[in-house]
């Protein structure tokens, strides 16, 4: 038969999916030999039988009665004993922390009877019936289902009545009207008395707080958290210490460490005469725990001890809860406690060094996300004052700029070089165009999860949403903060998504301590803890990670930038970025060539041009590998908007006079060269076969900027990389375009020049046919952005914004497949890739340029699958670096 019940003695942390966290780590202090209050814990499986069956499982009660006496036998009291009562807690506690989702009652076994024998035993009346009114309180709102206001509505009234401020100047008196109040609304909401039976309170308090696991807050918490539905909580019944026995008790929560910044000193509030519900539902001021050590040093002490125990114990951050019952202090919860960034690398950096984990456990406490946040720009908060007001932090970051109220005007200002912050009462997939041109998005409605916050986060955006003390007044095009300040449109604001503040004016901003680090390799000379932290734990993942990492870098300045943040290559330099500016008319002039001359005269002007971009990347990163990859997009994106183009000629026409003759002809090569789908059409390696000259000007470009750079006594290490190969016949097409042009380059120059040339697996049909391809190709480099384009069907560049938060909300995926890689269907056709493609050649190396390779979860994956790079953004690396580190432990 099942087991339902286990004494704190007998539980343990390992039985955590059994006992919930909470019982699972009452148990291990227990153990410990911690001063914990005796009690037992009912099974997540007991509570999983009552939610399937809708009745209390067979045995269960028996295995209750039991396990109660033996409580009631240490304790030398029994439940409900008239003249010296022992009280218990029931408190829920499921396997993943839900804070403050499910219920919890205080001082069961408390009636009319045994008020007044704890009165006596305990020696304060006024103590007594202010249990008993919580008693009320908490069963009659949880069990009982009446409206918590009510009561909260019966003590305001009681107090102010009285003239008192809060409820330790209610005297017995007081309390004891309460108590009647209280049980008259019990039974007026309920149309039940409150029950007077002690192990009839314990009973109903256990199973609604079995039920609680289905509350509609419970719920909406486990779907936003994704914590699975089905697991149940498990219950904690436990002998009651009390905190409001007068000024020598109290209640309080502790960190072992400041979870702020990772200082190893003890952090933490106490509230002297107090339950602890009271310290967390902040009625009144808690006082910092240093103040502890003043009111009651023993206790302090012991509290330091038990701190210094636990952390030994569980070898990290521990935060808890105690209460202390006249001068004894009792230890009521654990748990690993959450912290910042910033004390996630101190703390880890610090437990390393006391010895009391490996250096490869400290790399495993820290994340990429967590070294993202710390490299973010920060106000200089000494030059804020004062913010205007805050709202959610939704998207970290900082950014400053001028105010606007809708999105075309976002637009219009960002256009002409304004820097802009969208302000909305809240945004609607409309507004994204004016969410791409800000820098910032502020609203005065919704969560972390409404569109503003979710598109913003995608985007990287700085946003802050929720901040409802605004009214915002989009059609008067102002809004007007809580001071009175009034905004209007064009006004300039800062934005802080890290702590939801929003500052008048524009507050400098400052590179974070680590970004400089990062830059640099130096903290300004005086290394700061979390910068020690961060360089200790890139140190550890260098040594030994097994990918490496290169960037994404189309500049001499991006690459000795990514050199800086540790790349070891260039995975993804990009040429059309070099066609930009004034070279555009050079590519217009190869579009528009009527002969093979005139495109040729382009094509040559284009050549000394590309020669020099190339010998600039290739000597930043000399002795590294760069991988080039040859022109990829449409070539009409080089062309004029065809709509302003129509426009100019017929409005030429319409007034009689004759259209510039270059806008007839611009014109007709646009729509010569239009497509209904661009992103599927004419470009990649389709271009290198159908335009002439283009592939062969591009690679002499690249073989000449190799022997300019041989000969000056670099080491050049180009790579020729050909996107969006379907077939391995266009392939080897345009690589014997590319032998004969560096053969060619290589006699003309008398150096010998020779590129590894490698492809792109950026379409389905490349990477269902690796293994030919890579007869072909000496590398593979995974497009993972136009690979989940055309995996999915998804436009990029239109789905974003069009239903993907609706995707999200219904839970399709739980992240967009453009941030972080899906492995089932992308991730499947990776594996097929590197497996079929080493086949055909074992050295075949593998790595991946696409947007994934400085996405975390993405970083693990493409460890697993055998990777020997990932290629990122420069600002990315550092996380890359830390992610491949930890993916290697
Ligand atoms: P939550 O999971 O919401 O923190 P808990 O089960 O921890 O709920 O209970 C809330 C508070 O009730 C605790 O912080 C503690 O101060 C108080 N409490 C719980 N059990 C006892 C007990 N046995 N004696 C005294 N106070 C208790
Ligand atoms: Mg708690
Ligand atoms: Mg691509």
């Amino acid at each position: 038969m099942a087991r339902y019940v286990y004494d704190f003695t007998q539980g343990g942390r390992d039985l955590a999916d059994l006992l919930g966290g909470k019982g699972a780590n009452l148990a291990e202090m227990t153990r410990l030999g911690l001063p914990v209050p005796p009690g037992f814990t009912l099974t997540t499986e007991a509570c999983r039988a009552f939610l399937t069956t809708g009745e209390e499982p067979a045995g269960m009660a028996r295995e209750v009665f039991d396990h109660l006496a033996a409580v009631e036998t240490a304790a030398g009291r029994r439940l409900g004993q008239p003249d010296d009562p022992l009280l218990l807690s029931v408190r829920s506690g499921a396997r993943f922390s839900m804070p403050g989702m499910m219920e919890t009652v205080l001082d069961i076994g408390l009636n009319d009877a045994s008020v007044l024998g704890l009165a006596k035993a305990s020696g304060s009346e006024r103590f007594a019936w202010d249990s008993y009114r919580r008693l009320l309180q908490m069963f009659g709102s949880t069990v009982m289902g009446v409206d918590p206001a009510l009561f909260e509505r019966a003590l305001t009234l009681l107090k102010d009545l009285r003239g008192v401020p809060d409820d330790v100047h209610l005297g017995t008196a007081d309390l004891t009207e309460l108590v009647a109040v209280y049980k008259n609304l019990i039974r007026d909401e309920t149309g039940e008395d409150f029950p007077q039976s002690p192990a009839e309170q314990l009973r109903r308090a256990i199973l609604a707080v079995f039920a609680s696991w289905n509350g509609e807050r419970a719920r909406l918490y486990r779907r936003r958290e994704h914590i699975p539905d089905d697991l149940g909580t498990a219950v904690n019944v436990q002998r009651m210490v009390y905190g409001n026995l007068g000024p020598d008790s109290g209640s309080g929560v502790a960190f072992t460490r400041d979870p702020a910044t990772g200082r190893p000193d003890p952090y933490g509030d106490y509230l002297p005469d107090a339950q602890g519900e009271d310290v967390v539902a902040g009625i009144r001021n808690t006082v910092p725990l240093s103040e502890l050590q003043r009111l009651d040093p023993v206790s302090y002490d012991r509290l330091r001890d038990h701190l210094r125990t636990l952390e030994r114990h569980y070898r990290d951050l521990c935060d808890i809860e105690f209460t202390i019952e006249r001068g004894t202090l009792w230890m009521l919860q654990t748990r690993i406690g959450k912290r910042t960034a910033e004390a996630a690398f101190v703390i880890a950096a610090k437990l390393a060094d006391e010895g009391l984990i490996t250096p490869d456990e400290a790399l495993a406490r820290v994340s990429g996300d967590e070294l993202a946040r710390l490299m973010f720009p920060r106000f200089d908060t000494s030059a804020a004052g004062e913010p205007l007001t805050r709202g959610l932090p939704a998207s970290p970051g900082a950014a400053a700029g001028t105010a606007v109220f809708d999105s075309a005007e976002a637009v219009r200002r960002a256009a002409a070089g304004e820097k802009v912050v969208l302000v909305r009462q809240e945004t609607t997939p409309d507004d994204l165009p004016g969410m791409i041109a800000a820098q910032a998005v502020l609203t005065g409605r919704g969560g972390k999860t409404s569109h503003a916050a979710v598109v913003a986060r995608g985007m990287g955006k700085v946003c802050v949403c929720g901040a409802e003390e605004l009214s915002v007044d989009t059609r008067g095009r102002r809004f007007t903060a809580p001071d009175g300040t009034v905004v209007d449109e064009g006004t300039v604001i800062s934005v802080d998504g890290s702590t939801g503040a929003v500052y008048p004016g524009s507050v400098p901003l400052v590179d974070s301590a680590v970004m400089r680090f990062l830059q640099t390799g130096d903290g300004d000379g005086t290394a700061s803890e979390p910068v020690g932290a961060v360089a200790r734990a890139l140190t550890r993942a260098d040594a030994v990670r097994r990918l490496d990492v290169r960037a994404n870098a189309d500049t001499p300045e991006d690459a000795a930038r990514a050199r800086r943040f540790g790349a070891q290559g260039i995975g993804l330099c990009r040429t059309e970025h070099m066609f930009l500016g004034e070279r555009r008319k050079l590519i217009e002039k190869m579009i528009l060539a009527r002969s093979d001359t005139e495109r040729d005269q382009a094509l040559a002007a284009l050549l000394p041009l590309q020669r020099q971009d190339f010998a600039g990347i290739l000597e930043a990163m000399d002795g590294l590998p760069v991988t080039i990859r040859l022109l990829d997009p449409p070539l009409h994106e080089f062309l004029p908007d065809r709509t302003d183009l129509a426009v100019r000629v017929a409005a030429a026409e319409a007034r009689g006079g004759v259209p510039d003759p270059h806008d007839v002809e611009l014109l007709a090569a646009v729509n010569r060269t239009h497509e209904e789908n661009p992103m599927l059409g004419l470009r990649g390696v389709r271009l290198g076969l159908v335009v002439p000259g283009l592939v062969a000007m591009q690679v002499r470009a690249i073989g000449e900027a190799v022997a300019e750079r041989t000969r000056a006594g670099g080491t050049p290490r180009a790579e020729i990389m050909v996107p969006l190969v379907g077939d391995v016949s266009e392939l080897r097409i345009v690589r014997e375009d590319v032998k004969r042009v560096l053969a060619e380059v290589s006699a003309s120059c008398g150096v010998p020049v020779t590129c590894p040339v490698g492809t792109m697996i950026e379409l389905p049909r490349a990477a269902l046919t690796a293994g030919r391809i890579a007869q072909e190709a000496e590398f593979f480099s995974l497009g993972t952005n136009d690979l989940t384009q055309t995996t999915w069907g998804f436009s990029r560049d239109d789905v974003e914004a069009s239903f993907f938060s609706a995707y999200l909300d219904q839970g399709v995926f739980t992240a967009s497949p453009f941030e972080t890689i899906d492995r089932d269907g992308v991730g499947r056709l990776v594996r097929i890739a590197v497996e079929e493609g080493r086949t055909t050649r074992p050295d075949l190396t593998v790595g991946v340029c696409g947007e994934h390779g400085g996405d975390p979860g993405s970083v693990h994956f493409f460890h697993a699958a055998g990777l020997d790079y990932v290629s990122c953004s420069p600002y990315r690396l550092p996380v890359a670096r830390l992610e491949a580190g930890r993916a290697a432990l």
